[in-house]
């Protein structure tokens, strides 16, 4: 460097020139970083320059030949147009719109209130605008009424599967909620005589209303393990004199606990206290998660989750402490039953994979 600077017409080299030469020349500088640190107290040649054009998310369907040509042959000719007509404006919303929504469910996760300001325990789960949004979104774009407004066409669960697979990737994981909504529809459109209850949440769970649109969790996992439902379910249901349960267990990984409802196992409590261990005795309830006023259904929100991913959705540990319930299916058949919304959960949970494997 020394020489270097020699070359120049002066000696009396001035200290803005010596910063400005070391930046320009500093490959060809043999001089070690004490006897810059000395002259030179801060060089941006030091920090590199490096950048990259930021990614911009094209129209999803427009790019995706091999779904159009599998929409094209399965969908009957006379609504086909109508069909890629929407999915391709969907397409351009997710661009324009949602996929941001996306990124800020990331950025803004979600939290757990348990007091208020004057020490009563509220459990208030807060979750940002963008989440709220994806609530909305997919109330309007019949994102889970797509699939159940008219039950014999059956080419519409392939439309409601394409939008589905074309949201995963940049919903923030709303997907998820959506995956336990559907699910839950199934199960209540396989109820033989449903009672005004359950048709009420149905017409909730597929709505295009946002206001109106309601969610569902699925609650299986307890403490013993996720897998192993027919031993490590702990919960119990007891019966009260109108007919109805109350449920006391700890649901140990409950994802969307802004959910409006849930199903969920339990094992029944006989008149002298025992329960069926095992498959056999497992039940399936349905409850609501607030009361008329608004409160949690003696529902406490022990803590959010601390993942390694999926930490914009909010998933929890649930202590059911007499949470109100109704039993859905027959004694002993809840497993049986549930297994109709995990089908359908698991066919979301794929589609989800290779709508992130897409993008
Ligand atoms: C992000 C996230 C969200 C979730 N949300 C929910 C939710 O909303 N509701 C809910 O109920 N649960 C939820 N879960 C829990 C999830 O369903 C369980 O993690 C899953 O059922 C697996 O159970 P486990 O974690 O106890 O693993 P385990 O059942 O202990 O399994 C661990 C390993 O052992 C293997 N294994 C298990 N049993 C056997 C066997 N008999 N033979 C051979 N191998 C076996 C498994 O394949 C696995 O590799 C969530 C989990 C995650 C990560």
């Amino acid at each position: 460097m020394q020489n270097f600077l020699k070359k120049f017409p002066t000696q009396r080299t001035t200290r803005v020139t010596r910063i400005l030469t070391r930046t320009a020349y500093t490959k060809a500088t043999t001089l070690n970083d004490n006897e810059f640190e000395h002259t030179v107290p801060f060089s941006s040649a030091r920090l590199g320059h490096f950048t990259q054009p930021k990614p911009k998310l094209g129209n999803f369907l427009k790019q995706d030949q091999t779904l159009l040509k599998i929409l094209e042959k399965n969908i009957p000719k006379q609504h086909y147009q109508t069909v890629e007509d929407d999915l391709l404006r969907f397409s351009e919303r997710i661009a324009s719109e949602i996929d941001d929504l996306g990124f800020q469910c990331e950025k803004e996760k979600p939290y757990v209130q348990t007091f208020d300001a004057w020490g009563n325990r509220v459990d208030q789960l807060v979750t940002c605008e963008a989440w709220k949004k994806m609530h909305n979104i997919s109330a309007e774009e019949g994102l889970i009424s797509l699939g159940y407004e008219n039950p014999n066409e059956e080419w519409r669960r392939l439309h409601q599967m394409s939008k589905l697979y074309i949201f995963a990737s940049s919903s923030g994981l709303y997907s998820c909620p959506l995956a336990m909504t559907d699910g839950a529809a199934t199960i209540i459109r396989r109820i033989e005589n449903p009672t005004s209850q359950l048709l009420k949440a149905f017409q909730n769970l597929t709505s295009r209303n946002p206001e109106e649109f309601w969610t569902s969790g699925q609650w299986m996992t307890e403490k013993k393990g996720g897998s192993d439902v027919a031993s490590g379910t702990e919960t119990v249901a007891v019966e009260q004199d109108d007919g109805s349960y109350r449920l006391h267990g700890y649901k140990w990984f409950s994802s969307a606990t802004d959910s409006d409802m849930a199903f969920t196992l339990a094992r029944v409590v006989d008149k002298q206290n025992n329960v069926i261990e095992g498959t056999k005795g497992l039940s399936l309830f349905y409850l609501e998660t607030k009361k008329n006023d608004g409160s949690l259904n003696n529902i406490q929100i022990i803590k959010l989750k601390d993942k390694l991913g999926t930490r914009q959705l909010p998933t929890a540990e649930l202590l059911l402490d007499g949470t109100s319930a109704v039993r859905v299916s027959e004694l002993g058949r809840g497993v049986a039953e549930i297994s109709n919304m995990l089908t359908i959960s698991r066919i979301h949970t794929a589609l989800m994979a290779i709508s992130n494997m897409r993008k």
